[in-house]
C-alpha cells in the first residue's frame, strides 16, 4: 500500500529478486505536488542500484551544491556538498520524480492501482490478508495480499489498522509556497535555512525557475501561520530568505497559495510482523530539516524487499527482524543529530518553539 519512494523501491527490489506478483496500490489518482523536495548526493547510487538512473537523469532536476545556515548566528555559514567530496545532491521537481519511479515498476512488470484507499486489513485463516479497498466513488473492492507492505507515508494505514502503535517524539507544522523567479540566476543552488524566533525557515530553488519558501514552526501555531496575512510578513521579516526572494525577483507563483503540511519525528512500535512489513515514513519519520526523507525511503525500501525475499523464500521471521533492528537503530542515530542540531540554536530559549526543543530535546 503506498506508491511513494519507499512503495515504489519496494516493489522495484523485489521484481529484482525475482518476486512475482507485485501490486502497488495508491489512493491518489496522480502524485501530487507537496513541500520536500531536497536530496544528498547519496541518493545516486540507490537510484542507480534501483535500475532508476538514467530515468532520473533525463528528468533535468536541478543540482544542489549543499545547504547553508542562519543557525544559532545571524550571519549564513556554508555546508558545501563538494567540500565534502561526496558531489552534488538535487532539488527534485517531486511530483514528476514520484511518477517517474511508479512508471518503472509498471515497466518492470509490477501492477500500478490508483485511485483505492486501504478501508480494512484482516488476516484469513491461510495467513492471507483480505483488504478491503475504497474508490472516490465509494465503490469498494477486496484484494488478498501473500505479504503485506505497509508504504503510506506518516498514515501508516496498514499498521495502524493491524494496531500497532506509533511512538511521536516531537511533530512540526510546516506551511509554504512557491514563487516564480524572474531572476533564478541571482538564487544560489544551496538550499537555506533561516532560525527565528517561531521556528525556522527553509528556501531552495526548484526546477522550472521557481523556488520554494516554507516555514517550519509548532503545529500549534499551524493557523495562525496558515493565514497569508501572518505568513507574508513574517517571510518579509526574514533577512537571508528575503534577500533569495528579491536577488530572484520572486513573485507568487499564481495567488499566494499557502501549502501546509504535518512533520512528525516517530516510530512504529513494531515495523515487522506476520506477512507484513512498514517502509518508509510509514515505519519512521524524520523532521525535514534532516533533508533524508526520500533518500530514507528508497534505501529501506531495498533492505524491506530483501527482507521479504527472505522471509519467503522460507527464512521466516529472522530477515523481517534484522530488518526491524536496522529502522530502530537509524531512527536512535536520528535522534541523536536531532538533538545536537536543535541544541545548537540558542538565541531564543524563551519563545516556546525552541524553549520546547531544548527542554524535550
Ligand atoms: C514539509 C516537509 C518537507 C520535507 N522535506 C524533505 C526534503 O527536503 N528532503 C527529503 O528527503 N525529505 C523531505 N521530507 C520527507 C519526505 O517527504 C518523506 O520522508 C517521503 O515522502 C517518504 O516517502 P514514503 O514513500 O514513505 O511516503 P509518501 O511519499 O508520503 O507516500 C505515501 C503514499 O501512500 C499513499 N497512501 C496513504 N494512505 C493511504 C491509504 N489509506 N490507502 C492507499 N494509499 C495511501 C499516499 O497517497 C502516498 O502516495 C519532507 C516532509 C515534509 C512533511
Amino acid at each position: 500500500m503506498g506508491s511513494g519512494a519507499a512503495g515504489c523501491a519496494t516493489a522495484l527490489t523485489l521484481i529484482d529478486r525475482g518476486v512475482g506478483d507485485i501490486v502497488v496500490i495508491d489512493m491518489q489518482q496522480h502524485p501530487r505536488a507537496r513541500i520536500g523536495e531536497s536530496v544528498p548526493p547519496a541518493s545516486r547510487a540507490v537510484l542507480q542500484r534501483l535500475g532508476v538512473w538514467q530515468a532520473f537523469h533525463a528528468q533535468g532536476h536541478l543540482l544542489s551544491a549543499g545547504s547553508c545556515a542562519s543557525w544559532g548566528h545571524p550571519e549564513l555559514r556554508y555546508n558545501d556538498f563538494l567540500l565534502g567530496m561526496q558531489g552534488q545532491g538535487w532539488h527534485l521537481d517531486r511530483t514528476a520524480f514520484d511518477e517517474m519511479l511508479c512508471e518503472a515498476v509498471g515497466a518492470r512488470g509490477g501492477t500500478i492501482v490508483r485511485g483505492l484507499r486501504l478501508r480494512s486489513a484482516e488476516r484469513s485463516d491461510a495467513g492471507d490478508y483480505a483488504l478491503s479497498l475504497e474508490a472516490e466513488n465509494g465503490a469498494s473492492t477486496r484484494v488478498t495480499a501473500g505479504f503485506l507492505v505497509d508504504a503510506t507515508g506518516i498514515a501508516a494505514s496498514v499498521a495502524r489498522r493491524l494496531g500497532v502503535a506509533r511512538n511521536q517524539v516531537d511533530c512540526l507544522a510546516v506551511i509554504g509556497a512557491v514563487f516564480d523567479l524572474k531572476a533564478p540566476d541571482a538564487v544560489p543552488s544551496q538550499a537555506l535555512l533561516e532560525a527565528c524566533a517561531d521556528g525556522w525557515w527553509y528556501a531552495a530553488k526548484i526546477p522550472g525557475h521557481r523556488l520554494i519558501a516554507a516555514l517550519a514552526v509548532e503545529p500549534s501555531q499551524h493557523r495562525r501561520f496558515a493565514d497569508p496575512d501572518t505568513w507574508r510578513p513574517a517571510l518579509h521579516a526574514t533577512q537571508h530568505v528575503a534577500r533569495w526572494l528579491d536577488h530572484g525577483k520572486a513573485v507568487p507563483a499564481g495567488t499566494l497559495e499557502l501549502e501546509t503540511a504535518l512533520a512528525p519525528s516517530a516510530i512504529l512500535s513494531r515495523v515487522v510482523g506476520e506477512r507484513w512489513l512498514a517502509v518508509g515514513d510509514a515505519a519512521s519519520a524524520y523532521d525535514p530539516i534532516s533533508a533524508q526523507g526520500i533518500l530514507k525511503a528508497l534505501c529501506d525500501g531495498e533492505a524491506a524487499a530483501d527482507a521479504i525475499a527472505g522471509c519467503l523464500a522460507g527464512a521466516g521471521q529472522t530477515p523481517l527482524l534484522a530488518y526491524q533492528d536496522g529502522v530502530f537503530a537509524r531512527f536512535r542515530d536520528y535522534l541523536r543529530l536531532r538533538r545536537h542540531l536543535y541544541q545548537r540554536e540558542r538565541r531564543w530559549p524563551l519563545s516556546p518553539f525552541w524553549h520546547n526543543r531544548l527542554l524535550h530535546p
